[in-house]
């Protein structure tokens, strides 16, 4: 892996376009491993899917041989290239509001770093002057990125399962171009947490169970993103102030104290996005899915939906005992179409307290046995 900018314009062969190109579109790091099978990553992939920790995320449960085998995903596959942008905005602003993870602050990564993998095939293509198979994907794809990206040098496997770069920290993005060329590989990326534990000791939910190794069950970005349901009860009050993903295990770590390098990409720029919160009472009243397009549209909260988005204001809320969000709060127990959201709801009132009447009286009104069974626990607050 080379960190880009720091080596110099030699002879042009192949490898060294691919790294100049790759600066020129703005990535940080770039490093390449053969397209062979990821064993090592199959195996730890294996192991978490038979645990359940990978919960309902049916693209990580798919095949390991597809998921670890790059020509399972283009046949001509010769070499990865494994590129990173870093995304970090800063630090997370105080403030009223739920957070949103610093990845998400910005334009959705997916679209953007795509339209940059294509002009860097382009580009080397027009270089080299030939034709380059490729398939370009970032977290769409269910390669095992990570282990490619480590595999590449791009930085080595954390204890709270991030890629870690000795030189940017970890909050960067991770994106592949599976090519059809012979690149020289780089050697594996290597270095060590040592003896720190600060992430497994910092997790709210306790979802580090090894280092490593991170069960979705209860991970609050699983459970704020992914999840379709319900937030179980017993970990809401655990999820904090956390509208949409966390970064506590990554905020605490010291390579990202000392070494996060500032994303230089203007489309993660808050200005572009969502930024780092959102303003409940506000969200909270995002009736319909056409009003949460229009708001959202193009940013990676489009993930969850409308309804997992209020569904995390609510835990949001009610942790914060956010008494201005009452109002929003009694109107989702009344009127969104969602049961998730009027059972959020009416767990959050509960939390707040003093809605009493309001809550017996959507008890009367309410059909779905769920949010009856919510309502009644908020009840007995
Ligand atoms: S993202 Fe948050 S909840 Fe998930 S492992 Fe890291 S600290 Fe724990
Ligand atoms: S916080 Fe410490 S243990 Fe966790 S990933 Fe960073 S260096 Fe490793």
């Amino acid at each position: 892996m080379d960190t880009i900018g720091a080596m110099e314009k030699t002879a042009e062969n192949p490898r060294e376009i691919l790294e100049r190109r790759a600066k020129e579109a703005g990535f940080d790091l770039v490093g390449v491993t053969s397209a062979e099978p990821l064993h090592e990553g199959g195996e730890r992939l294996r192991e978490w899917q038979n645990s359940g920790m990978a919960a309902d995320m049916g693209y990580m449960q798919r095949p390991v041989e597809l998921l670890s085998n790059p020509k399972k995903l283009q046949k001509s596959a010769r070499s990865v290239v494994s590129l990173s942008v870093s995304y970090y905005p800063g630090d997370h602003p105080d403030g009223p509001g739920g957070k949103v993870a610093r990845y998400a602050w910005g334009r959705d990564y997916h679209e953007v770093i795509k339209e940059r993998l294509f002009e860097l095939r382009e580009s080397l293509e027009n270089e080299l002057g030939t034709k380059i198979k490729a398939r370009a994907f970032t977290d769409a794809v269910p390669l095992l990125e990570r282990s490619a990206a480590q595999h590449a040098g791009l930085g080595f496997f954390g204890r709270n399962s991030c890629v870690i770069n000795n030189d940017i920290g970890s909050y960067f993005f991770i994106a592949d171009l599976i090519v059809d060329l012979d690149l020289e590989p780089d050697e594996h990326g290597t270095g060590t947490c040592g003896k720190c534990t600060r992430c497994m000791a910092a997790c709210p939910t306790g979802a580090i169970k090894a280092p490593g190794v991170v069960d979705a069950r209860l991970c609050i970005s699983y459970l704020t993103i992914e999840n379709k349901g319900g937030i179980p009860r017993e970990l809401r009050p655990l999820v904090g102030e956390w509208a949409f993903g966390c970064d506590i295990c990554q905020e605490v770590c010291p390579y990202n104290k000392t070494k996060a390098r500032k994303t230089r990409w203007p489309d993660f720029d808050p200005s572009n996005g969502a930024g780092p919160r959102l303003d409940l009472e506000d969200v909270l009243r995002i009736r319909d899915d056409e009003e949460f397009e229009r708001r959202f549209a193009g940013t990676p909260l489009t993930r969850p939906g409308r309804s997992g988005i209020l569904r995390n204001c609510c835990v949001v809320a009610g942790n914060m005992r956010h008494e201005s969000a009452v109002p929003a709060l009694v109107e989702c127990l009344f009127e969104d179409e969602s049961p998730i959201v009027r059972g959020h709801a009416a767990w959050a009132l509960g939390e707040i307290g003093g809605e009493g009447e309001a809550l017996r009286g959507a008890l009367r009104s309410e059909g779905e046995g769920d949010v009856v069974e919510e309502i009644e626990f908020a009840l007995v607050r």
